[in-house]
């Protein structure tokens, strides 16, 4: 049997030491708790491969007295926790003295720190927890913390890390949501030489979502600010164009604490469901504050886990303050559009009853009408197809197409119906195709409907073809020839795009420059967060083309994560379905044309549908039809 035996105060530090100091990121969270309660409105933060070389953290708060430097490094000495109580205090960051000894027991520490009354400061140097140094220097008032070789002496640990560049993306990660908690505070993080942002401390959110999320983010977003029953739920949430395809920008501080917490993740999600495809979440960074009673926070200083006591009453409350952001900042947009059935049905349609069904009883379409019939009756992709694909966004572009009318197209709208009222009803009949052909395969096209699906006749058939879905199949058969055939298939910008990503997203595009110019992209680094793309796979504007990036940039997080058998058909479906004619999109005679006689020739060749697996087309027979207009029993 084995021997019982205690461990020594060595081992037993170091175990404990992994419970804090389980990795860089969490040992510069302490650090930075630590110069947060220290009063410092100036922190900077550096690290040098991954934190494991070095991790620095300078502060000009109050710094440490002479006579107690030492002490700070004890195990449970701590200037904060005073009584037993104190612990469901989480006004403070860390409270149980444990940080600075468990970073030691892994590390070489030094620390510098000099009080404000002080005539010097002072220069301390541990190694792995034992002092072996200490001067008298001059230096400014604050505290800077260096902890060098992390792990050198605890090589189990060691193994556990992961790439360099992955432990730098989760300081990247808890330090920009550090310094979105407080933007009263300047943070700068330097990784490798490399400074990667530095908010300015002027104490405005949108100041900091500019730093570290950029322009479009800083624009795109919608103050919050409700209180009900002593719960303060104030911040930002981001327009529906800024949703992404995972939570990632979701930020949530819990009385000044970044936590992780489904609730108010679902309640933004609610709170958008209409504007929002299914499988993408919006962007938010919210501060939620209640009396200490009401939340249940685990006392460990390392866990972001949150619950609340009632959480259907935090739920309420963070759902009207997101929908006010939202109501405030569309009331007027609200306001025109919902003028437009009743000026329609009463312009035109005197004989029949108002509605949006109402458009299709008159003889004639009214655009507007159409347009919100479809919003709410296509089919949602979701619902039918896309078998073995993991749900990411690309596949549900058919509910992204479905946009709140804009006051412009009412406008249009309004001057179309004028011009109708005015002109012969003759005119709102199909165009009237000259050659008549009896040739039963001959596909002869009609028109459009819903200015979504093409109407034709085939013989003795009618048939309806969805136009992007055919499309999208052409464009994703040729795509896949010419990357078989290993074919270039970029096409140049005029204009290079410089894309502004997050530090995660451009770690993952740099990666993965391989697979990016597989699919036809031409990218370099532009330094800092940026990337400049060059070539694009296929044409658009810098809207799509970013969206490209970003989503193929997802597929291959994801694809690292759960791989899927037939990425590169996955990612060849996801470029063509951006290229694609969408649904709602008004077709020339001509285009149609094409488009059926290229996208027949496929069905000949056994393609029946999109990428996705929705039908290209639908038909119809004369004796159907015959039947159902009672020609035929
Ligand atoms: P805790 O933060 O839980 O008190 P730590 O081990 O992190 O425990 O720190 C021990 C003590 O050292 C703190 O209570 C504080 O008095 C002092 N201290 C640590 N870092 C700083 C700093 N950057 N500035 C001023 N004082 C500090
Ligand atoms: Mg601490």
């Amino acid at each position: 049997m084995k021997q019982i035996r205690v461990l020594s105060q060595a081992v037993a530090d170091q175990i404990a030491a992994g419970e804090v100091a389980e990795r860089p990121s969490a040992v510069v969270k302490e650090l930075v708790e630590n110069a947060m309660d220290a009063g410092a409105d100036r922190i900077t933060v550096e690290i040098q491969k991954g934190g494991v070389d070095c991790i620095r953290v300078a502060d000009n708060g109050s710094g440490i007295p002479e006579d107690q430097v030492e002490t700070a490094f004890l195990r449970h000495a701590t200037s904060k926790l005073v009584e037993i109580d104190d612990l469901y205090r989480i006004s403070t960051m860390g409270f149980r003295g444990e940080a600075l000894a468990s970073i030691c027991a892994v590390a070489q520490v030094e620390m510098i720190t000099k009080t404000a009354d002080a005539e010097e400061g002072i220069c301390l140097e541990l190694n792995h927890g034992v002092p072996s140094r200490r001067d008298k220097l001059a230096c400014s008032n604050g505290t800077t913390v260096l902890v060098k070789n992390l792990f050198a002496n605890v090589p189990a640990r060691m193994k556990f890390l992961k790439k360099d560049s992955t432990e730098a993306g989760y300081v990247y990660d808890l330090l920009s949501r550090i310094a979105l908690s407080r933007p009263d505070i300047a943070f700068t993080y330097i990784c490798d030489g490399k400074e990667m942002f530095a908010t300015s401390g002027d104490g405005k959110l949108e100041s900091v979502i500019l730093k570290i999320y950029g322009l479009d983010h800083a624009k795109g977003v919608l103050p919050v600010d409700y209180t009900e029953d002593n719960i303060q739920i104030c911040g930002v949430i981001g327009k529906p164009e800024l949703a992404r395809g995972n939570r990632t920008r979701q930020t949530l501080f819990v009385n000044g604490r970044y936590v992780k917490n489904h609730v108010i993740a679902k309640v933004a999600e609610e709170a958008f469901r209409n504007s929002i495809m299914v499988g993408r979440f919006p962007f938010f960074v919210l501060q939620l504050n209640l009396p200490k009673e009401l939340v249940d926070v685990n006392v460990h200083p390392a866990k972001t886990e949150v619950k609340f006591a009632n959480e259907k009453q935090i739920y309420d409350v963070a759902y009207h303050a997101i929908r006010n952001a939202l109501y405030t900042a569309t009331e007027p947009k609200k306001d025109e559009t919902t003028k437009i059935p009743q000026r329609n049905t009463s312009k035109t349609n005197s004989g029949n009853h108002g509605g949006y069904g109402s458009a299709f009883k008159q003889d004639r379409v009214d655009p507007v009408a159409v347009r919100s019939y479809l919003e709410n009756t296509i089919p949602k992709a979701e619902e039918k197809n896309e078998e073995g694909l993991p749900k990411t966004t690309y596949v549900f572009r058919d509910v992204e197409e479905t946009k709140p009318v804009t006051a412009e197209e009412v406008l249009d709208a309004l001057l179309e119906q004028e011009e109708q009222k005015s002109t012969t009803a003759e005119q709102m009949t199909f165009p009237q195709v000259k050659e008549e052909t009896t040739n039963e395969t001959h596909i002869r096209v009609i028109g459009q409907v819903f200015d979504t699906y093409i109407l034709c006749q085939q013989g003795e058939t009618m048939l309806l073809i969805d136009q992007h879905a055919a499309h999208e199949r052409l464009r994703f058969e040729s795509l896949r020839e010419a990357y078989l055939k290993k074919e270039h298939f970029s096409q140049m910008l005029l204009t290079p795009i410089v894309l502004s990503l997050e530090y995660q997203e451009k770690q993952t595009v740099m990666e993965h420059l391989d697979y990016f110019s597989k699919f036809g992209f031409v990218i370099e680094d532009f330094g800092g967060n940026g990337i400049l793309l060059q070539g694009a796979p296929i044409s658009g504007d810098e809207g799509v083309l970013r969206d490209l990036v970003l989503e193929l940039a997802e597929a291959l997080q994801m694809q690292m994560k759960h791989p899927i058998a037939d990425f590169e058909e996955y990612a060849l479906d996801m470029i063509s379905c951006k290229y694609a004619i969408k649904a709602n999109h008004k077709l020339t005679l001509t285009e149609m044309q094409d488009l059926v006689q290229r996208a027949c020739a496929l069905e000949d060749g056994g393609v029946k549908t999109c990428p996705h697996g929705r039908p290209l087309r639908v038909e119809f027979s004369k004796i159907e039809i015959e039947k159902l207009f009672k020609r035929r029993v």
